[in-house]
C-alpha cells in the first residue's frame, strides 16, 4: 500500500479553516486522476472523475481534511501562547505534548503543558484535578520574542510522526487523513483497473468536519448528490477498560459499515448493496453503530431534495489522541469496497 501518501498526509497540518496545506498536497496528488478539480468558496477540494451521457448519477464521496487542533488566542508578554481548540479533545490526552504552532512566516516546535505545578510540588488534590483545554499553554521556547513571531488566529496541532507496527498504523490525524487517502487511492485504483464507470463521481476533500460537518454542507448543496457517501475513521474501542457492547469495531475485522449515529441513518438499499459487493469480492467488513458524534454523510443525505446516504469507515483505536491506531487490512479493505461500488454504477 501507498504508505508513503498516507504518511504525508498525516503529518501535514490542517485544522479547521486551516486545510490549505493538506489541499495543496492533495491538489498535486489528484491532478493525474480526476478531470476536474476546484476549490469552492470555503476551501473544500472538489475533483470530479466524469460520467456518461448528460446527465450521469452524481456519487459524492466526502473525506474531510481538518483534524483537531487549535488557535491561538493570546500571547502574553512572556511568550506563553494560549490556546482554543477547534475539534473536540479529552483535555487527559493534552499533557505534556510536543506540538507544532503554524504562522504565516513559518513554524514553531513547541510543547504543550497545563497550568500549575510539577509533582515535586503540588499537594495531592492538585494533582487529580483535570484542567479544561483552555488551561493548556504552549511554550515556544523564544521567551517574550515570541510575542512577534506568533499571531493570534494562527494554528497549532500535535507533532508526532507517523509509525508501522506490524499490520497497524499508529499516527495523528488518521481522523480523518486515512479518508484522504482512500479519496486518492480509489481514484488510483479505477484508473490502474481501467474501470469504466457510468456514474459523474466526485471524491470532495471537505473542511471544517470536526466543527459541525460545515464544508460538506456548502459542498452538497451545489453538487447535489443522488448517492452520498461519508468516509471516516470511527471508534474501536477493543481495548482494555471497555465492555464488549460499547466496542464499536474491532481492528483488523474488516471495513465499518456506518449504519447510525446522531446525525444519521444509512440508507437500507444502499447497504445491502455495500453487502453484496463485499461478499461478492470476499472483503472483510462489520456493521457498526456509533452511539454518539455525527459525520459527513449526513450533510449529504440531507442536501437540496436528499439523496440515498451510506458512511464507510474505518475502525481506529485511541481515537482524537497522538496515538490513533489502525489496521492496514481495514484500510485496503475500504478502498477495496468503493472501487468496486463505483466501478459498478
Ligand atoms: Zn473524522
Amino acid at each position: 500500500m501507498n504508505i508513503d501518501l498516507l504518511k504525508r498526509l498525516c503529518e501535514t497540518p490542517g485544522v479547521p479553516g486551516h486545510e490549505h496545506r493538506v489541499r495543496d498536497l492533495i491538489a498535486a496528488e489528484a491532478a493525474d486522476l480526476f478531470d476536474t478539480i476546484e476549490t469552492d468558496v470555503m476551501g473544500s477540494l472538489v475533483c470530479t472523475r466524469n460520467g456518461e451521457g448528460d446527465d450521469p448519477e452524481r456519487v459524492v464521496l466526502a473525506c474531510h481534511m481538518d483534524e483537531i487542533g487549535f488557535l491561538v488566542s493570546h500571547v502574553s508578554d512572556k511568550g506563553f501562547i494560549h490556546v482554543s481548540p477547534v475539534g473536540g479533545f479529552d483535555p487527559r490526552n493534552l499533557f505534556s505534548r510536543r506540538v507544532l504552532v503554524c504562522t504565516e512566516g513559518g513554524d514553531y516546535k513547541g510543547i504543550m503543558m497545563a497550568e500549575g505545578k510539577p509533582i515535586h510540588i503540588s499537594a495531592p488534590e492538585d494533582r487529580k484535578k483535570v484542567p479544561e483545554p483552555t488551561d493548556f499553554f504552549v511554550d515556544i521556547g523564544l521567551g517574550s520574542a515570541a510575542k512577534d513571531k506568533v499571531r493570534v488566529g494562527d494554528f497549532v496541532v500535535m507533532d508526532e510522526p507517523l509509525v508501522e507496527m506490524g499490520e497497524r498504523i499508529v499516527s495523528k490525524a488518521l481522523d480523518n487523513r486515512i479518508a484522504c487517502w482512500l479519496g486518492l487511492e480509489v481514484a488510483r485504483k479505477l484508473a490502474s483497473d481501467g474501470a469504466k464507470h457510468k456514474c459523474r463521481l466526485t471524491v470532495a476533500f471537505t473542511v471544517q468536519e470536526e466543527v459541525g460537518l460545515r464544508g460538506a454542507r456548502t459542498v452538497a448543496a451545489d453538487l447535489r448528490p443522488h448517492i452520498g457517501i461519508g468516509i471516516d475513521t470511527t471508534l474501536a474501542c477493543d481495548t482494555p477498560g471497555v465492555p464488549e457492547r460499547d466496542k464499536t469495531t474491532e481492528l483488523g475485522k474488516g471495513f465499518g459499515l456506518h449504519l447510525k449515529d446522531n446525525s444519521f441513518i444509512a440508507d437500507l438499499r444502499l447497504t445491502r448493496e455495500f453487502e453484496d459487493i463485499a461478499r461478492a469480492n470476499d472483503i472483510p467488513w462489520q456493521r457498526t453503530i456509533l452511539a454518539g458524534g455525527g459525520m459527513d454523510g449526513a450533510a449529504l443525505q440531507q442536501a437540496a431534495s436528499g439523496a440515498r446516504a451510506i458512511g464507510i469507515v474505518v475502525g481506529t483505536r485511541y481515537i482524537h489522541t497522538v496515538c490513533e491506531m489502525i489496521d492496514r487490512r481495514d484500510l485496503l479493505a475500504a478502498r477495496d469496497v468503493l472501487a468496486a461500488f463505483v466501478a459498478t454504477r
